[in-house]
């Protein structure tokens, strides 16, 4: 079996920008896609902070334009999600379904993914009028009635996007302050098509019997009081969860379960790990690329100290 330099797990900024590294560095780095290869800024539209393009970029542009980059020098890509890995010993093994593949240094940049609120009618109603994506499921909510849950940029952002199709767009917030940052905040806030329901949580649901969203139950969090409202779509950004299933046990994880990291260097020799799935405080997508790159030169240097 093909021992590769190096495995990078995960094709967000961070994985890619690894990757393009790592190859240039002729180390052919081999990728494991993901099932949503290319990550989060796949469900996102314009980009407007990555540095180099002014005017913006669509968000699946971008990561498009990073895989051929990463192609150009060599890249191989294997698709589909690592679904086990043995970090337990060098080399490491990273499994996508039946087929094992083995390497000396592993990159895991398997990002994080939207939290849901754990109701049952949350995932029964998913994709019947509950979405955690505003991007992909925006457009079929022309002249409707719009619900956002949260309080961040992400609920700032999907709440003025979906502004393009609904009829109103109301944001549900569990407090009386906006987490978001000043400027997403304002630029919803003096938009006519946005109302905020503050100190609110969802409680349930509602589809009166149709199975698609009619409406949702909440409960104000001063009174304790609930109360209905109509609606036909809900979108939940409500923030995200490390996608580190497959390492627990195996690797050193916070208590939020993502990677414990210090430059890109986990606990455990020779395995790395960059972007979101190791980043509590930044999520950006250029930090995410920043670290990327943090990741495969550590690796590099790694490697070449142990004589490769
Ligand atoms: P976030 O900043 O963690 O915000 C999550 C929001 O959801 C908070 O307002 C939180 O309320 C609320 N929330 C969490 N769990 C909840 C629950 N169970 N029920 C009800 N509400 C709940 O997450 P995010 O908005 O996804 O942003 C993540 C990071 O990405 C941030 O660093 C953000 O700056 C960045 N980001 C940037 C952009 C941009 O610049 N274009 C766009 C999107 C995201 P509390 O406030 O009460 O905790």
């Amino acid at each position: 079996m093909d021992l590769r330099n190096v495995i990078v797990i995960g094709t967000g900024p961070a994985g890619l920008t690894a990757a393009i590294y790592a190859a240039r560095a002729e180390l052919k780095p081999l990728v494991i896609e993901g099932l949503q290869a290319g990550g989060q800024l796949t469900i996102t539209t314009d980009v407007e902070n990555f540095p180099g393009f002014p005017e913006g970029i669509m968000g699946p542009e971008l990561m498009d334009n990073m895989r051929k980059q990463a192609a150009r020098f060599g890249t191989e890509f294997v698709s589909g999600d690592a679904t086990k890995v043995d970090l337990s010993e060098r080399p490491f093994k990273v499994w996508v379904g039946d087929d094992e593949y083995r390497a000396k240094t592993v990159i895991i940049s398997t990002g994080a993914k939207a939290r849901l609120l754990g109701l049952e009618s949350e995932l029964r109603l998913m994709g019947r009028g509950v979405s955690a994506c505003a991007t992909c499921d925006g457009f079929f909510y022309k002249d409707k009635e719009i619900v956002v849950v949260g309080g961040g940029d992400s609920a700032m952002e999907e709440a003025t996007f979906l502004t393009r199709f609904g009829k109103r767009v109301r944001v549900v917030h569990r407090r009386d302050e906006l987490r978001a940052s000043k400027i997403m905040q304002e630029r919803a806030l003096k938009n006519a098509k946005i109302e905020f329901i503050w100190n609110a949580v969802p409680e349930d649901i509602l589809d009166g019997g149709t199975g698609a969203v009619t409406g949702l139950r909440l409960r104000d969090t001063q009174s304790g009081e609930s109360y209905d409202i109509e609606c036909d779509g809900v979108f939940m950004a409500i923030g995200h969860t490390p996608n580190t299933q497959i390492f627990e046990g195996q690797i050193d994880l916070n208590k939020a379960g993502y990677i414990n990291a210090v430059n890109t260097r986990t606990n455990i020799e020779g395995v790395f790990a960059c972007g979101d799935v190791q980043d509590t405080v930044y999520k950006q997508a250029v930090t995410a690329a920043g670290s990327g790159c943090q990741a495969a030169l550590e690796a590099e240097k790694l490697l070449e100290e142990e004589g490769e």
